[in-house]
């Protein structure tokens, strides 16, 4: 069979389970794993990826799994999406890598324009281009503070911004991030996500902890992520724009999970018509390959040469993958997205009366989107049931499932993928009955 017979054949085949779950090759790999690499690594359940195509992903031991994490929902274009991988190994051909930093590599500048073509901002953007999330809530943290000459920043509850210092210290979804790291980035004020959080920020926070003048940035994820996929309520969103607005504070939207055409627009933020000052990416940008950006508002992009840089943001690798990512997810993924979210959406829904004892909420916008439960134990053991069955899901929050598949799902496989999630959820409802 040719490669790509081969690949259709796989693709069209899932979820195929050959050995018990995880399978002989994965649990000696585990092993071997767990004797070398750092314990701090949050692994969710045992499972061991060998190659992929689409929403299909094949472990060690050759089980086919229909995959609705992506990677974390950063394979937007599928796993080996062949016009990315063709894009990449065009690129490779030419030049594996030179310091955009330091020099005029030519693609950096090339994808700074399309990103300022999709920016959810009416005036010019430019954009600085990192390897990671966290690396952009950092160049952002960084260029909020020197173009506002304010030291505070204001984040929220559930908020999940990256692991490196200032990305942690801005981070609000679960103690466990901060434990033992103290002393963070000070100046940091969490409020509740969603209009209470801003009442708290007017009536509290600035009225008694830190002035709004020496704010310089709030950030936010316009859907939360980590925090549980939280849709915030319709008024949360254009009501910050205008707090912002009023207190000369730079609005920063976060949307290294939620962005890349996900929840069927290019930018979540673009639901609700609100415009941020600086807006971040990753993850789904470059269809896996390590590639984040933070895209500021030409006047707010005020710093001077020296300021900021890195060896290998905006490596021409990563570049080209991310370019092919955009033109796809343009040319008609975005469109699927909204499309197979409202099936999806459509299908999880009469999971909470059905299964009204453990299911407590379906909720999300395209392919974001979330089930929580009654309790973390059980959204761990519908996380496990779902992989005994062949589906990959992954929690979120305390007790929330989330549904994050490729852009290039089709409505087979959410089809398939919700019979399965179904089985799941029954199989734990049984159980616990
Ligand atoms: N921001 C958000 C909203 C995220 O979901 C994540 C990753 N889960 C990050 C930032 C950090 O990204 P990275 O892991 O690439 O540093």
């Amino acid at each position: 069979m040719t490669e790509i017979a081969d690949r259709a054949a796989r693709v069209r085949t899932v979820p195929h389970l050959l050995t018990e779950i995880p399978g002989p090759k994965a649990r000696a790999h585990i092993a071997f794993d767990q004797a070398f690499t750092s314990p701090s690594l949050p692994r969710a359940y045992p499972f061991v990826p060998a190659r992929g195509a689409g929403c299909m992903i094949e472990d060690i031991d050759g089980n086919r799994f229909l995959d609705f994490n992506a990677g974390i929902a950063v394979n937007s274009t599928g796993h080996a999406h062949p016009r990315v991988v063709a894009a990449i190994q065009r690129q490779a051909e030419l030049l594996l890598h030179y310091s955009a930093s330091d020099f005029f590599l030519p693609i950096y500048a090339e994808l700074a324009r399309e990103l300022d073509r999709i920016a959810p901002m009416k005036g010019a953007t430019r954009a600085f281009i990192t390897n990671s999330g966290t690396e952009a809530v950092e160049a952002a943290m960084k260029l909020a503070r020197s173009h506002t000459g304010r030291q505070a920043f204001v984040s929220f509850l559930g908020a999940f911004h990256g692991r490196s210092y200032g990305a942690v210290s801005l981070t609000g979804s679960k103690a466990k991030y901060h434990a033992g790291f103290a002393p963070l980035v000070p100046g940091i004020f969490h409020i509740p996500y969603g209009n209470a959080g801003l009442d708290e920020l007017e009536d509290r926070v600035f009225k008694r902890l830190v002035p709004p003048s020496e704010v310089a940035a709030i950030f936010v994820e316009p859907i939360q992520g980590e925090g549980g996929y939280v849709v915030p309520e319709p008024d949360f969103l254009p009501r910050l724009r205008r707090i912002c607005d009023e207190y000369g504070i730079l609005l920063v939207a976060d949307e290294v999970q939620s962005g890349m055409g996900r929840t069927g627009k290019m930018w979540a933020i673009e639901h609700w018509d609100v415009e941020p000052d600086i807006l971040l990416s990753a993850k789904g940008l470059g269809s896996g390959l390590p590639i984040g950006a933070m895209i500021a508002k030409n006047e707010v992009m005020s710093w001077k040469p020296g300021a900021h840089g890195s060896t290998y943001g905006g490596n021409p690798i990563a570049c080209a993958a991310a370019l092919e990512t955009i033109h796809l997810v343009e040319e008609g993924l975005m469109a699927n997205a909204a499309e197979r979210g409202e099936q999806a959406l459509a299908a999880l829904r009469p999971l909470v009366r059905r299964h009204d004892r453990i299911v407590r909420d379906v909720r999300g916008r395209g392919l974001m989107i979330g089930v929580q439960f009654d309790s973390g134990t059980t959204a761990d053991a519908v996380q496990w049931a779902s992989f005994q069955h062949g589906l990959l899901v992954l929690e979120a929050g305390d007790d929330v499932v989330r549904i994050s598949p490729a852009l290039v799902i089709t409505a087979a496989e959410i089809e398939t993928g919700v019979r399965l999630f179904s089985e799941a959820v029954a199989g734990v409802d049984a159980a616990g009955a």
